[in-house]
């Protein structure tokens, strides 16, 4: 086994080509071959969130902290609370992110394929998209 200490890793700033605000990177685990594992700390400021996007083989979100937003294509914005636990099936278009004036931070757990794909980057989100009233989950 192995422990990689905190102090190991810096924080990364999160690509401006695929997300809108500030948006903070922390690894938690990139597997070793078997594992296909992929687990990432996001922090979200308020009103930060992603670009639409897909995921190969699927992703599982667990809200961290604070209050956030998800959205597939084709539903409205649903609101998310610490404890939450999202999970978003292979190929299905959707973004995360905060809520207009809260900091949100979820773990994003998912797997790549063979080759190691984990990610599908499409077009921003708007802010009319974005400004939808967001509803809780059914
Ligand atoms: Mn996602």
């Amino acid at each position: 086994m192995k422990v990689i200490k905190a102090s190991s890793r810096t924080t990364k700033v999160a690509p401006e080509a695929w997300f809108t605000g500030t948006v903070l990177q922390d690894e938690v685990v990139t597997g070793s071959p078997p594992s296909r594992l992929r687990a990432l700390s996001v922090s979200f400021t308020p009103g930060a969130r992603t670009a639409w996007h897909t995921h190969p083989v699927g992703q599982t979100l667990y809200v961290l902290y604070g209050t956030g937003r998800v959205q597939m294509e084709g539903g409205r914005p649903i609101v998310l609370n610490p404890g939450d636990t999202v999970l978003i099936p292979p190929d299905v278009k959707h973004w995360h992110g905060a809520a207009p004036d809260r900091l949100f931070i979820h773990l994003a757990i998912s797997e790549v394929t063979d080759d190691g794909a984990g990610t599908n980057w499409l077009e921003k989100v708007t802010d009319a998209e974005y400004g939808v009233p967001a509803v809780d989950p059914a």
